[in-house]
């Protein structure tokens, strides 16, 4: 990635910026899909959170494809999230904030845009990635063909030894 997915923090109430990421700049995000079918559209804002701080507005959208939990065959979904960034000075582990609908991040003169985007799409990853519709895989039937009394059966009328 070049210099130009480097964020200056301190500059965010003039950072409007619009990228497209190809799947092979988002490694990780590859490694818990099939395949990522195409890239990945991020926009990054300046904006002010409710206590008068700069902060950031992250949304990223596109498309994985995963193994569908119902029928076992790839499936494409949609993947669309975003997130707002308050950015303080230091993280403070110990103070308690009730808003949660923005996280805190570090000033840096080198945030990378790139991993930014990349942990808020890993994050926004269906736990179990279905399609709207389709049929159960058969392999549960299959294994249960032989139910586990028949089974049984056989091993009271085999002889003892
Ligand atoms: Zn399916």
């Amino acid at each position: 990635m070049s210099e130009a997915g480097l964020i200056d923090t301190r500059r965010a109430g003039g950072i409007d910026r619009a990228v497209e990421f190809g799947p092979a700049e988002l490694p990780r995000l590859a490694a818990e899909a099939l395949a990522l079918p195409g890239g990945f559209g991020i926009r990054l804002v300046g904006v002010r959170s409710p206590r008068g701080l700069p902060g950031l507005a992250l949304s990223v959208s596109g498309q994985v494809r995963m193994t569908c939990q119902r029928c076992m065959q790839p499936v494409d979904i949609e993947l669309r999230s975003s997130a707002r960034f308050e950015l303080v000075e230091r993280l403070a582990a110990d103070v308690q904030d009730d808003d949660e609908t923005w996280e805190k991040l570090e000033h840096s003169d080198r945030l990378d845009l790139r991993q930014l985007a990349e942990d808020e799409l890993l994050l926004a990853l269906p736990y179990a990635p279905k399609h709207d519709s389709c049929t159960p895989s058969g392999r549960l039937e299959a294994g249960e063909k032989t139910s586990p009394f028949a089974a049984l059966a056989m091993l009271r009328s085999s002889p003892r030894r």
